[in-house]
């Protein structure tokens, strides 16, 4: 399983990093826009929006390109595929399914729960 789990994280984290750097591509063009045409107000009322969806993506990905980056270290260190909270390792569909899984699947559930409860 390892053999294709690697290029597939390492294909993943360039992904990431790719759209990443689109993304900062585009703050830079409307930032320069910006300064030319901010007299028009609906105008800037469509950039807020655009910017605030534009940072909740690159949330997103950020969050996703930790992950990956940590699943390639496990993997280095010979810890991948293990449970970080119980220590049990990780069901293979649960791996497939989400191949930078940190948890097994009763432990996300648990802090899932342990989430819910706090709310
Ligand atoms: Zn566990």
């Amino acid at each position: 399983m390892e053999s294709t789990l690697r290029p597939w994280l390492e294909a993943e984290r360039e992904r990431l990093r790719a759209e990443l750097a689109l993304l900062a591509e585009d703050e830079r063009t409307r930032s320069i826009d910006e300064c030319g045409y901010n007299s028009h107000l609906a105008d800037d009322a469509t950039d807020t929006l655009e910017v605030e969806k534009d940072v909740a993506l690159e949330r997103h990905l950020r969050g996703i390109l930790f992950e990956v980056e940590h699943a390639l270290e496990r993997l280095h260190d010979g810890t991948y595929g293990r449970c970080e909270s119980c220590g049990q390792p990780i069901q293979p569909e649960r791996l497939a399914a989400l191949p930078y899984a940190r948890v097994c699947v009763a432990c996300s559930q648990r802090s899932a729960r342990r989430t819910e409860a706090r709310r």
